[in-house]
């Protein structure tokens, strides 16, 4: 694609990044076929090519986003589906994510708009927070929820039960079992230690089992990941995490720093692009972001080897920040076959369940969608289990059919752990 920006600006880094990724794209088209918004809505302006159109030409005009421009970007769930199937590598996440922070900055939305994105943002990423949140929407669902739109939306998502807060997220050494053969940092995370905080649970008693100290690093907060996806400034929650982390680094060293939850995962290992003009941090992010590993990564590494008989139908649902985001496919069907589990693939797996961060609560009709499109799927499959790796898509998909779990809360009851709260 031909762009025409000026020497000037060109000079904006923002610019410089945006041009090669614009110019790598030659609109074959390829990528529509495997957008969600696009296979729902089939407009091109929902689908990746029209939205890299939209993006260029305000970018090459300079104008303040347009109520246009924000509609298709907002539709936009930042799967990366399209960077999965670009055949030219146009790395889409680094034009939409800039081009989100454009709109925050530049574009005013309607009131309850910008009143809904600022609740959000002041209350997901800071766990006492959402806790409180979560008691008022479970409230409302008590007394029937009858909050319409997306008011109504967020309280559906509200778990029907609350666990207690846990140990596991505090600063903590947990030693290996055995011989050590590597020495991790966990991320503890922000709405996955509140609404399920048995994941991480799972995953110190698998990496520990398995060889490894696991250390949750004290200073480390939420990774930023909900807040960048709002368009807000998350830099702050990288800096403070590559402060916390580099001194356990410096302190003695660390072989990776290990996530949970794929949507955080990509953020993280974003974290070099996203400091990448900062002086003072810039290499410090990339060391961060080379030490980023999903726990699939860790533990296919390490090896899984089951202690009791298995042998449950499972399908597993690739998140999309694990499969488009990461480019993780392998590791976790093979470690789920290797404990003993039955894997059933789920037909158009690369679509998303609809999640995505808060788009689940923003873009409401379109996630509901993609959620019951996905529940098809799922129930096309036979399986009696569903694994993800994402708690986000945990969220979304939790279903009276049938249970659905971590991957990791499946390989630590196979390798000896106890039974998932969701098979209980
Ligand atoms: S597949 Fe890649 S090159 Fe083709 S239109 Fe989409 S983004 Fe552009
Ligand atoms: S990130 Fe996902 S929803 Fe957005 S354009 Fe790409 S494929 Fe479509």
């Amino acid at each position: 694609m031909q762009t025409s920006f000026t020497l000037a600006q060109l000079a904006d880094p923002e610019i410089a990044a945006a041009d090669p990724i614009l110019r790598a794209c030659v609109h074959c088209g390829f990528c529509t076929a495997t957008c969600p918004t696009y296979v729902l809505l089939g407009d091109e302006l929902d689908g990746p090519r029209g939205r890299i159109y939209l993006m260029k030409n305000n970018l090459e005009l300079d104008e303040p986003p347009g109520p246009e421009l924000v509609t298709h970007i907002d539709r936009c769930l930042s799967c990366y589906a399209c960077m999965t199937t670009c055949p030219s590598g146009v790395n889409y996440m680094h034009l939409v994510e800039p081009m989100r922070h454009r709109i925050e900055q530049h574009y005013r939305r309607p009131f309850f708009d910008r009143a809904l994105r600022a609740a959000l943002n002041w209350t997901l990423p800071y766990p006492t927070r959402f806790r409180w949140a979560l008691f008022g929407a479970q409230f409302a669902k008590r007394v029937g929820n009858v909050l319409p739109g997306r008011l109504g939306a967020m309280v559906a998502l509200a778990p029907a039960t609350m666990p207690r807060p846990t140990a596991q997220e505090r600063p903590h050494f947990y030693p290996a079992e055995g011989e050590r053969r590597m020495r991790v940092a966990l991320l503890a995370g922000c709405v996955q230690q509140v609404v399920a905080p048995e994941i991480n649970a799972a995953t110190i008693r698998l990496l520990t089992r398995h060889g490894c100290d696991v250390a949750v690093v004290d200073g480390v907060q939420c990774c930023g990941a909900l807040t960048h996806h709002l368009g807000r400034d998350a830099l702050d929650f990288a800096r403070a995490n590559i402060d916390a982390w580099m001194r356990a680094v410096e302190g003695g060293g660390l072989d990776a720093i290990v996530i949970n939850a794929s949507g955080c995962g990509t953020t993280v290992k974003d974290y070099g692009f996203m400091l990448r003009t900062d002086p003072i941090y810039a290499e410090k992010a990339a060391r961060i972001a080379a030490l980023a590993k999903d726990v699939s990564e860790v533990m296919a590494v390490l090896g899984v080897t089951p202690t009791r008989p298995t042998g449950q139908r499972v399908a597993y649902h690739s998140a999309c920040s694990m499969q488009h985001g990461q480019r993780i496919q392998a590791e976790p069907r093979a470690l789920l076959t290797a404990a003993g589990f039955e894997l059933a693939e789920i037909p158009e797996g690369h679509l998303c369940c609809g999640s995505a961060g808060t788009y689940n609560i923003l873009q409401p009709e379109l996630a509901g969608a993609l959620r019951e499109r996905k529940q098809v799927n799922i129930a096309s499959t036979g399986a009696e289990i569903v694994a993800t790796g994402n708690i986000g898509c945990i969220t979304q998909l939790q279903s009276a059919a049938r249970p659905i779990v971590h991957t990791v809360e499946l390989l630590d009851w196979a390798t000896g752990g106890p039974l998932p709260p969701a098979l209980a």
